[in-house]
């Protein structure tokens, strides 16, 4: 192993720069040289990338996002597109390459190292936390605190108005940041697509709430779990309660990334290189339980069940 490619792909997330960081730094302490490739597998195929030295990737912990790029590539996903890249690999003399990105961006990891003679090791970078083998992703306590920051200015302003506020969050097809929203915001109801809800059992809920003395309703939707407006109309009509939506988008994604995410970040990108020069491929660098964890990027990509013991503290707790 001599010189190794680093990139980021799919939807941003923050401390994924924490992650080139460590690359970085480790490789060349290891006396590697290494490249970035701008927008993730595009820039595999178009050639475009930078040589990365320790002071290029000096001053950008604190920023969210991605000093690399990202971008979703459908031509990576296809034969020509494939094949484009791994010359590209080949004629730069790469041996290695860490893919830092979501569940997306490590199936196309996993298919490029079906086809690929160099090593392909994945970080598990996604605020949808979707991704098997790891405890969290970079990202998600970030996206998670930021969601959390506006279900308690909402909530001042449900209790004033008494209020039943649905407030959606991000996740795609995936509970993981709904239910950790909800439970550390102390919501009401958590709507996740795992789990199925019907309108008239939420509306029996709300209306026990209120006749316990309960001044707000907050419902944390999961973006998987159906639209925000459609169901406030079903439970303002069957509860009579004055009722808003606030849907919170891509506020989610960015911003200055918690320690959290930066101390996960440095460390999965330090195991990507270990794991690299290891001579090991295929694999996605997660950690549970403090250790480093490697799993196929196949099981990666699989991701995450959610987490039984927070499901049902939820529901304990919003009594
Ligand atoms: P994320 O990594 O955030 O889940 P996407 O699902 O959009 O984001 O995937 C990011 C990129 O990974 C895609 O644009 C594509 O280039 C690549 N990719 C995803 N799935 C595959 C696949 N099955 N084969 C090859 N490349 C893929």
């Amino acid at each position: 192993m001599n010189k190794l490619a680093v990139l980021t792909s799919g939807g941003d997330a923050p401390g994924m720069n924490a992650a080139i960081r460590s690359v970085v730094r480790t490789a060349i302490c290891e006396g590697l040289e290494v490249l970035g490739f701008h927008r993730g597998f595009d820039g595999v195929i178009s050639q475009v990338y930078q040589q990365l030295d320790v002071r290029m990737v000096g001053g950008i912990l604190e920023g969210g996002g991605t000093v690399l790029r990202t971008m979703r590539s459908p031509e990576f996903k296809t034969e020509a597109g494939m094949k484009k890249a791994v010359n590209n690999l080949e004629r730069l003399g790469i041996d290695g390459l860490v893919v830092i990105g979501g569940d997306g961006s490590l199936r196309g990891a996993d298919a490029l190292n079906e086809i690929w003679s160099g090593q392909v090791v994945g970080v598990p970078a996604s605020i949808d936390n979707d991704i098997g083998g790891c405890d969290l992703c970079i990202g998600f306590d970030t996206a998670v605190n930021t969601a959390l920051e506006s279900v308690d200015r909402i909530r001042d302003t449900a209790t004033s108005h008494e209020r039943l506020f649905i407030i959606e969050v991000m996740g795609r097809a995936s509970g993981h940041i709904a239910l950790s929203v909800g439970l550390a915001g102390g919501a009401e109801e958590i709507l996740i697509p795992e789990v199925e809800y019907s309108v008239d059992n939420i509306v029996d809920r709300v209306k026990k709430a209120r006749s316990k003395g309960k001044l707000h309703y907050i419902i944390i939707l999961a973006e998987g779990a159906g639209k925000g407006f459609k169901l406030a109309d079903q439970l303002g009509q069957k509860s009579g309660m004055d009722t808003r939506v606030a849907v919170l988008g891509h506020i989610q994604r960015g911003g200055t990334p918690t320690a959290f995410d930066r101390i996960i970040g440095a460390k999965m990108g330090t195991y990507a290189v270990k794991t690299l020069l290891e001579g090991k491929t295929g694999v996605c660098t997660g950690i549970r339980a403090g250790r480093r964890n490697l799993v196929a990027l196949s099981e990666a990509a699989a991701g995450k069940p959610l987490s039984q013991e927070n499901l049902e503290l939820s529901q304990t707790l919003c009594i």
